[in-house]
């Protein structure tokens, strides 16, 4: 059921805001003010939708009242109630108080009703177009930085590659697969960031369905899938998954986030220490909590709100494009988890995630026999 509209009504006279009350009390959530200085009090600690306003009041008119909040509440509907037909007021109203509505006294309940309803109906719209604009503006933005960035994260390695080619080409004497290790690197950049984005597109856009989560295999998995990274070979890893409850969600998204914050937990290492990198995840019947946790180069205290934005990089250590975290947030955000990391430089960084278990959604499929 929608919820009820909520309504102030500002009259002097105490009689109308009783009648109004017995008579619309039970189609909207009403409140009542006498002053304008209650009516300020209202409407600084309630969400209204609308407000009516009797023109012809001792303080001030209705009008008056309706120019003085329209700065600091432009959204609430104003609608206008007069006693006398006045063509300035009307004229005013629609001028100065911006007014949605306005209304003879005494009133009609049903005309009353009408209006308030298309009043509240036209809030709503305009509520959601705010809404949807700003998603709107959020994409585009993101658009425009993946593209410059886009562009030049593929852009580079080819480059790179070409000249590596020139250089090869005129280098008479050496051996020439002396280069292809360089050129192996570029590709590989290549390669990783074409993964990130068409994992970035499958996030924003695919829900996938709901499966029976085993954490064990993923994490081995995925362990197993860095095996030939080069940074990777002096790396310790300490897996402890205990996993007593059956998780359901989304597999691809916990892959993706599990992958992303497990790369860079093994990118960022630092040189003289063990290089180390535990992960850890508990089930329970509500939600899982996986934690990852790596002794590298860690994130300055400044960088930390950033890590999660697009294309945002806190270091030049090591290749990478800054888009792996963003998606981590969008995933986690996704399946209605959260996010959080603890990170001191030179010491190591701690990425915890809570992700809902959706156990009791799953959809009973019967077994073919
Ligand atoms: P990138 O492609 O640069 O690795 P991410 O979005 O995955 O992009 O990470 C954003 C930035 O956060 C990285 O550039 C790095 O500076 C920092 N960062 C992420 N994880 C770690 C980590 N485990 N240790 C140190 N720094 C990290």
């Amino acid at each position: 059921m929608e919820e009820k509209i909520s309504v102030l009504y500002l009259d002097d006279d105490e009689m109308n805001l009783h009648v109004f009350k017995a008579g619309f009390r039970q189609y909207y959530r009403i409140f009542l003010a006498q002053t304008v200085e209650e009516a300020y009090e209202v409407i600084r600690n309630n969400e209204l939708q609308v407000i009516l306003a009797d023109q012809k009041m001792p303080q001030m008119t209705g009008v008056e009242f309706f120019e003085n909040i329209l700065n600091e509440f432009p959204e609430i509907i104003r609608i206008l109630i007069t006693g006398f037909t006045d063509i300035h007021a009307v004229i005013d109203a629609i001028n100065k108080g911006k007014v949605y509505h306005y209304i003879k006294k005494p009133w009609d309940e049903n005309e009353i009703r009408v209006v308030i309803d298309n009043a509240g109906e036209v809030y709503r719209t305009r509520q959601l177009l705010k809404q949807r604009t700003e998603n709107l503006k959020k994409v585009n933005e993101e658009l425009t930085r993946f593209v410059y960035s886009a562009s030049h994260e593929l852009k580079s390695p080819l480059m790179t590659i070409l000249g590596i080619l020139k250089v090869a080409g005129m280098d008479e004497k050496k051996d020439p697969t002396i280069y292809f290790d360089m050129i192996e690197k570029s590709v590989k950049n290549l390669d990783v960031f074409i993964k990130n984005i068409v994992n970035y597109y499958k996030n924003a856009r695919i829900d996938e369905p709901l499966a029976d989560i085993k954490y064990e295999n993923i994490v081995f998995e995925i362990i197993e899938s860095y095996k030939f990274y080069d940074r990777v070979t002096d790396v310790k890893f300490i897996v402890d998954v205990d996993q007593n409850h059956s998780f359901t969600n989304d597999e691809f998204r916990v892959r993706v986030i599990i992958n992303n914050i497990l790369s860079n937990a093994i990118k960022y290492q630092q040189d003289g220490v063990d290089k180390l990198v535990k992960i850890s995840v508990k089930t329970t019947a509500d939600e899982s909590v996986i934690i990852i946790e790596d002794n590298g180069i860690g994130i300055a205290p400044k960088h930390l709100p950033n890590i999660f934005k697009m294309f945002f990089r806190a270091t030049h250590h090591n290749t990478g494009s800054g888009i792996g975290l963003y998606i981590v947030k969008e995933a986690v955000d996704r399946l209605g988890g959260v996010i959080n990391v603890e990170s001191t430089e030179g010491v190591g960084s701690k990425f915890v995630v809570k992700l809902p278990n959706r156990v009791q959604e799953k959809v009973y499929k019967p077994q073919k026999v």
